[in-house]
């Protein structure tokens, strides 16, 4: 605020109503301020900007038609959505995904200087399958655990036995958007090691290139020097749930399993997992070794 003040002062000549500096109080604030409690806002994540029509009518179908529902473009993709009802408002902050032209729209509560806050929208519910889980795995307990490689775990879902899917488990968690999207992460099961992977369920469009959710691969910013040997196509459509239909993704099929020779080799000595030099073998106990996992989505 300073500087933008600096700015004009050195710009303009300004004549002295120009330059009176009117104090305004808190009392002339309330009524805006009390709008603005009764407020939530949204911020789409992603290239293509959104017009006024498209998300008013997106988010009254979305939110099942709320009451008095007043919605504000702030700017491009930013918008303020007034609801009368705190329940209203309690429901939408803790839904989600809310998805939009395949962009994601990430809602916070407002506060004082929210707009201007860049980590206000960081973070974004998004529903996650964990496949390739021992069968006996799946449970609450399990999803909770697996779901805090994530920032939050807010609930897990156990499909029913008995469906087409297949057996998975679904976690609804809070993703970091400013970092890829995760492919999968290692449990430790009774004598070895897993990859378990993740699919993501009404997933917004994301580099697949970075992994990152809110810009396309030609205008990804990361650089891929120091990603030698690594296979292109580190991300992809393969990581959307309902995707492959079960079968094999296409990239299993055009890579197989991804080796990064830059990996890092483990074993596990005493009932931890313990890094070891390059060259070295990996111990004995655990069949195969980390380094032969395949980091690939089956
Ligand atoms: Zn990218």
């Amino acid at each position: 605020m300073a500087e933008d003040i600096a700015e004009i002062l050195q710009s303009f000549t300004l004549s002295s109503k120009e330059l009176q500096i009117t104090d305004v109080g808190r009392e002339e604030l309330s009524s805006g301020l009390k709008e603005c409690q009764s407020s939530l806002i949204g911020k789409i994540v992603g290239e293509k900007v959104a017009n006024y029509t498209g998300v008013k009518n997106f988010v009254t179908t979305a939110w099942g038609y709320p009451k008095d529902l007043t919605v504000v473009e702030l700017g491009p993709n930013l918008f303020q959505f007034i609801l009368s009802k705190e329940n209203d408002r309690d429901r939408i902050a803790k839904g989600g995904p809310w998805i939009l032209d395949n962009q994601l729209m990430v809602i916070n509560r407002w506060y004082e200087g929210i707009e201007d806050d860049e980590k206000a929208f960081k973070l974004a519910p998004l529903w996650v399958q964990v496949w390739n889980l021992p069968v006996h795995w799946i449970s609450k307990d399990v999803g909770k655990k697996i779901g805090s490689v994530f920032n939050q775990v807010r609930d897990v879902i156990i499909p029913q036995i008995g469906g087409k899917e297949g057996r998975h488990l679904k976690i609804a968690v809070l993703v970091d958007i400013e970092q890829p999207l995760l492919r999968g992460t290692i449990i430790k099961v009774a004598g070895g090691v897993k990859w378990v992977h993740f699919k993501y369920e009404r997933c917004p469009d994301f580099c697949y290139s970075c992994g990152r959710i809110g810009h396309s691969e030609r205008s990804c910013g990361t650089s891929l020097s120091g990603n030698e040997g690594k296979k292109d196509n580190q991300y992809g459509n393969w990581m959307r749930a309902g995707n492959a239909n079960g079968k094999m993704s296409p990239q299993k099929k055009q890579t197989g399993v991804i080796f990064n020779p830059q990996r890092r080799h483990w074993s596990y000595q005493n009932g931890d997992w313990v890094e070891k030099e390059r060259g070295e073998t990996a111990g004995s106990d655990v069949s195969g070794g980390l380094d032969e996992t395949p980091i690939a989505v089956m």
